[in-house]
């Protein structure tokens, strides 16, 4: 018996029932389940494949999707009705499919999902007829030979994301073999290979099972770190040394602040200079050949670089930073960016230890002393009521009063 699942959500026997403007999707008859945090473009590819079909035309005749799905981000892009359609056909909960996609990190990782065009965090793979030529699809090897049913996790596409919170290992951005982006759904495209023999771990380009890599170790102390910025996706909250509880928003939004300061090639480069000497390691430049290019786009071991030296920067804070800051001669204003608002728990600190500004007495201060010196004959300009205040002046003898300043 085949059922037929309108988008509406009514089920009516096929056969039975109008014809409508409605799309009308049939309900698959193998509907693997998303497993944990994968990645929505993973299930659709182990959906196709499971179910005998090519990717391209399986969502195009099946899910009944828009024929631009591949030709750009599906992860970011999907919306309601890309979920809806998919749900229908496969009999799972739209909330199920929606858990699936990056605009799921809305509200926890940055405040509002970007679904094209430049997102913070989010790394981008660059679709060019329908292939990849970025290498923000990132992979665990380790998970991926221990998967019954390998799949692609959803904090692979997180910029902080470099080394696997399980295995401890970094994480591949890239075929050890060709160097092509890891570009899991390309598999059946242009071969010959029927689509139950494709296999999601293989290289799209020379045909390398991902799972042969053994990827290099990371610091423990470093995965240790990352496990606590992932958790802080997960509970929306995190804690800054000192124990300081704080939005995990505002809390992410200061640590792409300090990495853009790390990873800079402006002034603050010194910042990473001093600490990378302090490691016994050599200077180098990061590739941020022009200001349009951010954390997000750098590969793999550049991320992992500067990530470590976020671990030293954030470790006693607010007290290294600052250490840091000003052996390398930085300031506040050097610091700040001022396109966009700096969240409070890391712009008190710049404003308080940071701040090279000279001091300015407000009106009432101001006003205050000027009623002193007068009540006590003495001399009231501008220069010496600056000078009583311990602001800027112009030292000179014959001001009226100043010899006569009281101790106070
Ligand atoms: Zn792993
Ligand atoms: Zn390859």
């Amino acid at each position: 018996m085949i059922f037929w699942l309108r988008s509406d959500g009514w089920n009516h026997q096929s056969g039975l029932g109008t014809r409508s403007r409605l799309v009308v999707t049939q309900l698959l008859l193998i509907r693997p389940r998303p497993q944990e945090d994968e990645l929505f473009s993973s299930w659709l590819v182990r959906l196709a494949w499971s179910n005998g079909e090519k990717l391209h035309v399986f969502c195009r005749n099946r899910l009944k999707m828009s024929r631009g799905t591949w030709y750009r981000d599906p992860d970011r892009l999907a919306g309601p009705e890309t979920i809806k359609l998919s749900a229908a056909a496969t009999g799972l909960s739209e909330d199920c499919l929606l858990a699936t996609t990056l605009s799921n990190y809305e509200g926890a990782l940055y405040e509002r999902h970007v679904r094209d065009g430049v997102a913070r965090w989010i790394m981008p793979i660059g679709v060019k007829n329908r292939s990849r030529y970025l290498h923000g699809q990132q992979c665990c090897v380790d998970c991926l030979r221990e998967d019954a049913a390998p799949y692609f996790r959803r904090f692979w596409r997180v910029a902080f994301m470099v080394a696997c919170p399980r295995h401890g290992r970094l994480l591949l951005d890239a075929c050890p073999s060709c160097g092509a982006p890891v570009s899991f759904h390309e598999g059946d495209f242009a071969r010959r290979f029927t689509s139950d023999a494709c296999l999601i771990t293989r290289c799209s380009h020379c045909l390398m099972d991902l799972r042969q890599h053994v990827a290099p170790a990371a610091e423990p102390e470093f995965v240790r770190f990352q496990s606590d910025l992932a958790a802080a996706i997960t509970t929306r909250w995190s804690v800054l040394p000192g124990d300081t509880a704080i939005y995990s928003l505002a809390f992410f939004d200061g640590l792409h602040h300090l990495l853009r300061v790390l990873s800079s090639n402006t002034k603050t480069r010194h910042i990473r200079t001093l600490l990378l000497h302090d490691e016994s390691q050599f200077a180098f430049p990061t590739p941020f050949a022009t200001s349009a290019m951010r954390f997000e786009n750098l590969r793999v071991h550049d991320r992992y670089v500067l990530m470590k030296l976020l671990v030293r920067v954030m470790a006693d804070w607010p007290w290294r930073f600052c250490e840091y800051c000003h052996r390398a001669h930085l300031s506040r204003s050097e610091l700040m960016d001022y396109r966009r608002p700096c969240p409070y728990w890391l712009e008190s600190e710049m404003k308080w230890h940071l701040n090279n500004h000279s001091y300015h007495p407000s009106v009432a201060e101001r006003q205050a002393v000027k009623g002193y010196l007068s009540a006590h004959g003495m001399s009231c300009s501008t220069n010496n009521v600056a000078r009583w205040l311990g602001a800027w002046y112009v030292s000179h003898g014959k001001e009226r009063g100043l010899a006569e300043k009281p101790a106070c």
